[in-house]
């Protein structure tokens, strides 16, 4: 569609003007366009520089992952809940598993040692090589006072995030994207004023809110190890509802 790409450009500043917005990169160069769209994440610095963000009072969640070879990686996603720290292991190759933990502040402070407070899991992985290093991001609960401004809009986990327990995050950022192309260029045509980008925001409610509802249910039960257990039990004797609210949760 004619885009420009300029990929490792890395965002200094920017200011809007009436009719444009520009971005100072590093190095001292320069970029406008009519509208900006952030996508830089959870820490977003261009949040904070327009003064949408808001500050979350959650319990501090991280997460880390690396990419284990294995023999088999078989076709199942695992979920391992441990008490204050979950492990998830998810087929990414016919011999690659990634395996992730997402914790609360304090659980663990390595991979390794996360690892080590799933000992069946580590028995399963002693020995196999990791073709990645530990990568890491958090705390993962991020809140954005409003996901645009004038010539401005937020996308992804820039917008607000709350976790990753139900393995989410991916396809809302590129369901609000695809929500966002269809509704900028009468946006555009407008003024692109926060006023005129405002169907952006109900778009992102409208996939924001089930996710987050769900996000949060599955992280109450993980804080419950009884209910939890008994939930589990069901799910396994009754997988149909089970499936039926797996694809509410994540489609
Ligand atoms: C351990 C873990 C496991 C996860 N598992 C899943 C999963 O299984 N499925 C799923 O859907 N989601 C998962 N998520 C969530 C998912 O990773 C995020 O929702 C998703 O990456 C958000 O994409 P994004 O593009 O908004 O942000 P990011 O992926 O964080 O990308 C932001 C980008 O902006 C760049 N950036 C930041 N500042 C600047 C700047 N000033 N200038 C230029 N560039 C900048 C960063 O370098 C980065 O490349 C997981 C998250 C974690 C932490």
């Amino acid at each position: 569609a004619g885009a420009e790409l300029r990929e490792g450009a890395e965002v200094r500043d920017h200011r809007v003007l009436a009719d444009r917005v520009r971005v100072a990169l590093a190095g001292g160069a320069a970029a406008e366009a009519r509208v900006l769209v952030a996508a830089d994440g959870l820490g977003s610095p261009t949040r904070r520089r327009a003064g949408l963000e808001r500050p979350v009072r959650a319990p501090e969640r991280f997460g880390v992952r690396r990419h284990a070879e294995v023999p088999d990686a078989g076709d199942a996603v695992e979920v391992h809940f441990g008490d204050g720290v979950e492990a998830y292991v998810t087929p990414v190759g016919p011999r690659q598993v990634g395996v992730a933990f997402l914790f609360e502040r304090g659980a663990a402070r390595s991979f390794e040692a996360l690892l080590g407070r799933f000992p069946a899991l580590a028995a399963r992985l002693d020995g196999a090589a990791f073709a990645t290093p530990a990568r890491g991001a958090g705390p993962l609960a991020r809140a954005a006072r409003a996901r645009v401004a004038d010539r401005l809009v937020l996308l992804g986990d820039a917008a607000g995030y709350l976790d990753a327990v139900t393995g989410e995050g991916l396809s809302l950022a590129f369901g609000c994207a695809i929500d966002l192309a269809a509704l900028l260029p009468g946006a555009l045509a407008r003024g692109a004023t926060a006023h005129d980008l405002a169907a952006y925001e109900t778009a992102w409610r409208r996939r924001y809110g089930p996710y987050a509802r769900w996000t949060r249910l599955v992280l109450a039960l993980s804080r419950r190890p009884g209910l939890r257990r008994r939930l589990i039990a069901l799910a396994a004797m009754a997988p149909r509802p089970f499936e039926r609210a797996v694809a509410a949760a994540v489609g």
